[in-house]
């Protein structure tokens, strides 16, 4: 609960305009891209500048009051659901790209700038920001930072933390720091920079970032392999890795995924196979054309049926675009769909897409994999029923396996989606007690009174949570 006193210096801040303590308002922000997760926040507030935000955060401080800050709410995590109340902060002010640096190679932003409108605005001048999650269209940079999200172009170009190059960031107290700078070089310090990378809202609030920028690739071409054998594809994946060659995305779809993307999409994919990958290089062009006619002669090395390059621009484009819209596509077949990023190193990918069709028989439940391939991040995705308890079950065993599984392989329970609420309960699977205890000494450091994101990544509940608490 917000006092009335706390309210009045909110809106003292703020304006009324931009405070949304409304039933409407609040039921809006009471839930993310998550499934089975949604609580009522207390206010919804939106800040104009760095000043205000770090004015609410003293506020908030003061009263104890948990702030979830939030861009476009695309996390699959429930990252940005306010399972503790209290003020969701939105950035829809707070979306300007402020420069770019074509001298340095850098770009800043304000964190409500949408990824795609980033990228375009860059590529206009003829430079390049690679990382493109799927989600890319709405989601937000001040998102992407706090995931560190990755995308199909990970393998070749790295993950958003490799371009996170400078933050302001207003900690829990309402102080506000600068970290890093338009530098190729600077050790000065801890690298804060990379500590608030992937913070999931827990540590501060990101209110501005300069990211690198690098220069557009000369040419890019596109190809699917088809093949008739699930592990085979997966071979393919990491002999073209082990013949030292990095493509720029290497993606795997299994049969049931292109059925469901071929019906949304309708761009002519093959529907009879049992998996493809889609692969693409950038550079310059005899590299590229090097490298394509070497991948092409592994695939079929490996048993694929077929190999076809896209012909034209276009067709590539619909290719990428059809990968990317197969989280969407699958969310058609039933009322809910869970899905998970479990992720093994890419010696283990074979194995992995194994296992998981093992497990999916052994608790009669139907997983679509898709995903990232070379960077050995499966996105195995349940089309489900959040109100048949018992199927529900079965499929909260299977990710629990699964996930088991990925770390015994030496992987983790989330490549790039984050641990939120979701994947809470697992963390210490991955890193152990000692982890845990480390990270929390990080926390409490920065943020004592805990209200930075409060019930995330150290959240106690299990992932069973389909009410509005609040
Ligand atoms: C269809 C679909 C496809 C997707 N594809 C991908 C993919 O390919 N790769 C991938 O990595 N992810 C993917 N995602 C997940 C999601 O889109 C990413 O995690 C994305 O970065 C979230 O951005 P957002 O703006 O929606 O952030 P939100 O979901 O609003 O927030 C994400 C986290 O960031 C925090 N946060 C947001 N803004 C700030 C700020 N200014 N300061 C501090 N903390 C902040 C929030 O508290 C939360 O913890 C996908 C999701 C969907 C629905």
């Amino acid at each position: 609960m917000i006092s009335n006193e706390a309210k009045q210096k909110l809106i003292s801040i703020v304006g009324i305009e931009n405070y949304d303590d409304s039933k409407a308002g609040r039921l809006v922000y009471s839930y993310d891209a998550t499934p089975q997760f949604q609580s009522l926040p207390d206010a919804v507030i939106a800040p104009r500048n760095t000043k205000e935000v770090s004015e609410i955060v003293k506020i908030c401080n003061e009263y104890r009051i948990p702030i979830v800050p939030r861009g476009s709410g695309t996390n699959l995590c429930a990252g940005t659901c306010p399972t503790e109340g209290g003020i969701v902060l939105i950035f829809k002010h707070m979306n300007k790209i402020l420069e770019i640096d074509e001298e340095n190679l850098t770009v800043t932003v304000q964190p409500g700038v949408v990824t795609l409108d980033l990228i375009k605005a860059v590529e206009a001048k003829g430079l390049f920001y690679p990382p493109d999650p799927s989600s890319m269209k709405i989601s937000t940079i001040g998102g992407n930072i706090n995931e560190n999200s990755g995308g199909l172009r990970g393998l070749k170009y790295g993950v958003t933390r490799d371009y996170v190059m400078a933050l302001e960031v207003v900690l829990a107290n309402g102080d506000v720091i600068r970290t890093g700078g338009k530098l190729a070089k600077d050790v000065a310090g801890y690298d804060l920079t990379r500590l608030f990378v992937g913070s999931e809202g827990t540590l501060g609030i990101i209110t501005e970032a300069t990211l690198k920028l690098i220069p557009m690739p000369e040419t890019k071409k596109t190809m699917l392999a088809l093949y008739q054998d699930l592990e085979a594809a997966a071979r393919s994946v990491s002999k073209i890795i082990a013949n030292k060659i990095i493509p720029t995305t290497l993606e795997f779809l299994d049969q049931p995924t292109l059925e469901v993307v071929e019906a949304y999409a309708q761009i002519g994919l093959p529907t009879d196979v049992k998996a493809v990958l889609l692969i693409e290089q950038d550079g310059p062009s005899e590299v590229v054309e090097r490298d394509m006619k070497k991948m092409a002669e592994i695939c079929k090395e490996e048993q694929a049926v077929s190999v076809q390059v896209a012909q034209s621009e276009a067709e590539a484009d619909a290719l990428r675009t059809a990968r990317r819209s197969a989280l969407s596509a699958l969310a058609r077949l039933k009322p809910t769909t869970i899905l998970e990023d479990a992720t093994v190193p890419r010696s283990e990918i074979a194995k992995m897409v194994k296992v998981i069709n093992e497990i999916a028989e052994k608790y009669n439940v139907k997983i679509c994999t898709f995903g990232h391939a070379g960077d050995g991040n499966l996105h195995p995705t349940c089309p489900t029923d959040a109100r048949d308890r018992e199927e529900i079950e079965r499929v909260e065993k299977a990710f629990e396996e699964i996930f088991a599984k990925a770390i015994e392989l030496g992987g983790t329970i989330t490549g790039e989606h984050g641990v939120g609420v979701m994947k809470a309960p697992y963390l210490e699977w991955k890193l152990g007690r000692e982890g845990i205890a480390a990270m929390k000494a990080i926390k409490n450091a920065l943020d004592p009174n805990n209200i930075m994101n409060p019930g995330k990544v150290f959240a106690k509940s299990t992932r069973k949570r389909v009410v509005i608490t609040r």
